[in-house]
């Protein structure tokens, strides 16, 4: 299957020879040699099927274009695969997380990226997430290790009790459907629901002061529950 795949990369002879690859496998591509060009290209339509991102550009950084990517709803679901060069800052790449879903360094085998390519696009197609080992979850600027039960906001990491945490976890996994107290009590505390559905509403509560700004991820259904939004409000 063919796909959309967008090079972002200064190099014009590695440019032209990922394209060149790209080509003979059957899909089609976009070049872009800068961050600035990048973005405008994933503003046209459609959305590249696959972003192919160098860390080092001559105006903007490579993790600031992916960051970008994977806020906007519109590309938050594009894989990325960032390319760069050896001592490049590729813990700040992994450590950040940034959300790119696979990276290469240069000088890498082309028939390697290749492979890589294609796993990738087959992952996406397959609808499987592509997320970071660990169990990464992503909403806006809200981080979610479900392994390593831990949660940043930004750059921010928030401290939350076990119950606090199952109880964001299972709002983010079910998010834009409305979660009942009666509901999240049963999956959250693992209590008969004919117990006080206020312990949710202090627990929410708690929760949003926690999560700061992000704690308005989460919407009170009056007289229903809390529902987590479907998707980051615009402008967010
Ligand atoms: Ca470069």
């Amino acid at each position: 299957m063919s796909a959309l795949v967008l090079i972002v990369e200064d190099e014009e002879d590695l440019a032209a020879t990922l394209e060149f690859n790209l080509r003979r496998e059957g899909h089609a591509t976009r070049v872009a040699p800068t961050g600035e060009a990048a973005l405008s290209a994933v503003a046209e339509d459609p959305v590249p099927d696959l972003v192919l991102l160098d860390l080092m550009l001559p105006d903007v950084s490579g993790t600031e274009i992916c960051r970008r990517l994977k806020q906007e709803s519109r590309t938050r679901n594009v894989p990325i695969i960032m390319l760069t060069a050896k001592g490049e800052e590729i813990d700040r790449v992994i450590g950040l997380e940034v959300g790119a879903d696979d990276y290469v360094v240069k000088p890498f085998s082309v028939r390697e990226l290749m492979l890589r390519v294609r796993a990738i696009l087959r992952r996406s197609r397959t609808g499987e997430t592509a997320a970071p080992p660990g169990g990464e979850r992503r909403f806006a600027d809200l981080r979610v290790d479900a392994e390593a039960h831990r949660v940043w906001v930004g750059a921010f990491e928030v401290t939350l009790t076990a119950l606090e945490f199952k109880l964001l976890t299972t709002l983010l996994d079910r998010k834009g459907r409305v979660q009942t107290r009666e509901q999240l009590l049963e999956e959250v505390w693992q209590m008969p629901s004919e117990l006080t559905t206020r312990t949710v509403d202090t627990h929410v509560k708690r929760l949003r002061q926690k999560l700061g700004h992000a704690g308005d991820y989460i919407e009170t259904v009056r007289g229903v529950g809390y529902r987590f939004l479907d998707k980051p409000k615009e402008g967010a």
